[in-house]
């Protein structure tokens, strides 16, 4: 399964293999979260499976939130 980083995978370009969706990894949904470290991100029309990402620490997220606004 892919795994995504955080910080990264958000300006990555993804395909939905299930309904031919497109967009950046920033639009994927979060499915599934594990004990709230790993989350499963899904497409954001179908929810198909499209990679898990660990929960990123408090200076990934800050840093993400700095470079993406809010
Ligand atoms: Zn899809």
């Amino acid at each position: 399964m892919p795994v995504l980083t955080y910080g990264v995978f958000q300006r990555e370009d993804f395909t939905c293999p299930k309904c031919g969706w497109t967009g950046k990894g920033i639009e994927l949904q979060a499915i599934e979260l594990y004990e709230s470290m790993v989350i499963d991100m899904g497409c954001p029309k179908c929810l198909e499976y499209m990679g898990c990402m660990m929960a990123p620490t408090t200076e990934e997220y800050e840093k993400f939130r700095g470079e993406f606004g809010d």
